[in-house]
This record gives C-alpha cells, sequence and structure tokens, in this order.
C-alpha cells in the first residue's frame, strides 16, 4: 500500500519535472510548468475517476435492469403476511423451496406457489351457415311459391 503511494508520488514527480522543463522551452518559469503539470495531473485524474465512476454506475444500471426483467419472467409479487404488507417482486422456482427475506421487517418468508386450472374459451372461426340451413331455406322458398 505505501509502496504503491510513493510509486504514484514518484510518477506525479517525475512527470511534473519534465512538464516543467517543457515549459522552459517556451521562455516559461520552471517552477510553474512544475505547478502546470501537476494541476494537470489531479485535473487529468479526476476528469477519468469521474469517467469511470459514471461508466461503472450505467454498466450496474444496465446489470440491475437485466436482473429485474429475468425476475419479471419468473418472479412474483408476493406480499409479506407481516404487518406492513410489503408487497416485493421476488424469483420463484418450481424446482425447489422458494424463500426471500422481506425488506421491511427482515424476516425470512416462504414463498407457496399454488397451481389452479380454468377452462380456454376458444373463439368461432367459421360464422358461415351450415349448408343443410341453405337447403332448408330453398325448400320453405319453394313451399311458399
Ligand atoms: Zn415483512
Amino acid at each position: 500500500m505505501l509502496r504503491k503511494v510513493f510509486i504514484q508520488l514518484a510518477i506525479l514527480a517525475a512527470v511534473s519535472v519534465l512538464s516543467g522543463f517543457w515549459f522552459t522551452t517556451f521562455g516559461v518559469n520552471f517552477f510553474v510548468g512544475v505547478a502546470t503539470g501537476v494541476l494537470l495531473q489531479f485535473g487529468g485524474f479526476y476528469f477519468i475517476t469521474t469517467l469511470l465512476n459514471v461508466y461503472v454506475a450505467l454498466k450496474n444500471k444496465k446489470l440491475e435492469n437485466e436482473r429485474l426483467k429475468e425476475f419479471s419472467y419468473q418472479g412474483l409479487e408476493v406480499t409479506c403476511p407481516c404487518f406492513k404488507q410489503v408487497k416485493q417482486i421476488v424469483p420463484v422456482r418450481l424446482n425447489t423451496s422458494n424463500y426471500y427475506r422481506c425488506a421491511e421487517c427482515n424476516k425470512s418468508v416462504s414463498v407457496i406457489v399454488d397451481a389452479t386450472t380454468a377452462s380456454v374459451t376458444e373463439p368461432i372461426s367459421n360464422t358461415a351457415l351450415p349448408s343443410f340451413n341453405e337447403e332448408l331455406l330453398k325448400n320453405i322458398s319453394n313451399a311458399n311459391s
């Protein structure tokens, strides 16, 4: 840890001294060049650190969204039996017992999956009258005439 700090400080000092020599070629004072080099390095470090933090935050948000999306495929919105009645979306698997920890009361809660069945009404696809009705209508109209 301490070795890493010394290495970082040595790199900072070396780059700052090089910056000071580089500034003297333009007629600027050596120490002004060193100070500018130090400030530019800290600014660059801050800029890169900020970019990395933003990148990591975006990546984490994307992973969180993917996790929630996966939960929505195999998750249920359940209500904790505690008095706060907290609703949570928890992952549910059919091949194992399902437990989760309530976010409010911090108790372990079991999820009991109960399946029910219902008949599905199929839509009528053919609305044309059967042919025997046409025969019947023809016979009726012949009888009337
Ligand atoms: Zn609870």
